[in-house]
């Protein structure tokens, strides 16, 4: 008996949910289900939907394995690690409330990131990213998951795959419920649901999947690069120089923007300024009063035109307060106070979907503009 035919007719009809079965072959809904949801081939993970018993199955994963998770026969989990690579991650919320995981969403848009949200089996929320094909390196992958995690506060939810890579022949890691099983996809469960239209499931999942845009190793690459994530501890503490001479030196992975505004100075817009390289020498590792000393040096350098004045200590501790304080991470791309110092060098530059994201939303105060002030 189908697990469908045990729910109250009553339910069914309040709860149904009209998803298409579209106009696809069978085996170009094989094809899209393996180019998101692949991972080791001769290993699955599955539960028994009467009692939520979980076992592995160490057999081939064949079209008949696929296609009896997504008739709903048996449920088919994917171990999304092989050697240290995979094409997919997943966070995974326990929680029912959407907030973070719609939050992870727009945080991985800042990112130029896509993330698809489908609404687990019983409760919760998984938000997939897929990567170019045919995989990328999941130490990567779980690197900028784990970024945009922390940026929105969610630094403990699980992150698929687990693991970076596997220790050893023999290990598997962890494997991950895949999408769109059987019945519960008329419930309203395992689907993918539309942040942008009240997270009702999309009318046609394959769709979905035929759209995802994937990102590419260069692109995690860049990120990586610009938040500093892969060697922050060991350039904050190389070479142990004063935090005047280190930040104006420049060093420390910092953008192009920032590097110019410690070398050279800026003329107005000095708050926002120094909010954005306190950011910068966060995500650089740099201790939070090293920063102020290092910030106190390069106001003395700022040249701020008529009566403005320079920026005082006290606003210096206030805006590197609000960077340390909260999880900011951007780089106010397109703010009036940093756009002068862009340089087209920047990786960021060149990242074309970063380029058309809307303006950040981690602005310490409610409106952008209140920032900025005519005094200095
Ligand atoms: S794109 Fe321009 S403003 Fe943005 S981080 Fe790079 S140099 Fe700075």
């Amino acid at each position: 008996m189908r697990l469908w035919m045990l729910v109250r007719p009553a339910f069914r009809r309040s709860h149904a949910v009209t998803v298409s079965r579209g106009s696809r072959t069978t085996a170009e809904k094989l094809k899209l289900f393996r180019a998101c949801f692949t991972g080791l081939r001769d290993v699955y993970g599955t539960y028994d939907p009467g009692t939520g018993r979980v076992r592995q199955v160490k057999q081939p994963i064949t079209d008949r394995v696929i296609l009896r998770h997504l008739q709903g026969h048996q449920p088919y989990g994917v171990y999304l690690l092989v050697g240290e690579r995979t094409r997919a991650v997943a966070a995974d919320f326990d929680e029912d409330n959407p907030e973070p995981p719609l939050e992870f969403i727009r945080q991985a848009n800042h990112y130029g990131i896509r993330a698809y949200l489908e609404r687990s089996k019983r409760k919760g929320w998984h938000v997939w990213a897929f990567t170019e094909l045919p995989d990328v390196a999941a130490g990567k992958a779980r690197s900028v998951v784990k970024l945009i995690l922390e940026d929105i506060g969610a630094p403990m939810t699980e992150v698929f795959p687990k693991q970076d890579r596997l220790a050893g022949n023999g290990r598997y890691g962890n494997f991950i419920n895949a999408p769109l099983y059987g019945s519960l996809v008329f419930r309203g469960r395992t689907v993918f649901v539309d942040p942008g239209n009240s997270l009702k499931p999309h009318p046609d999942q394959w769709a979905v999947l035929e759209s995802v845009q994937r990102v590419t190793e260069r692109e995690l690459d860049e990120i990586i690069e610009i938040n500093g994530l892969a060697t922050p501890k060991a350039c904050a503490t190389a070479s142990s120089p004063s935090p005047e001479t280190a930040v104006s030196r420049g060093t420390f992975g910092l953008p192009p923007c920032a590097q110019r505004m410690l070398a050279e100075g800026v003329a107005e817009n000095q708050r926002v300024a120094c909010f954005r390289l306190a950011v910068h020498l966060k995500k650089a590792g740099i201790p939070q009063d090293l920063a102020i000393a290092g910030l106190t040096a390069w106001a003395a350098k700022n040249h701020p035109k008529g009566t403005r004045r320079i920026i005082t200590e006290a606003e210096i501790i206030e805006q590197t307060g609000h960077a340390y304080t909260r999880p900011y991470r951007g780089c106010g791309c397109e703010e009036p106070a940093i756009t002068p110092y862009c340089n087209l060098s920047c990786p960021l530059k060149s990242h074309p979907r970063l380029n058309s994201m809307p303006n950040e939303k981690d602005n310490p105060s409610p409106e952008p503009n209140h920032r900025y002030r005519s005094d200095e």
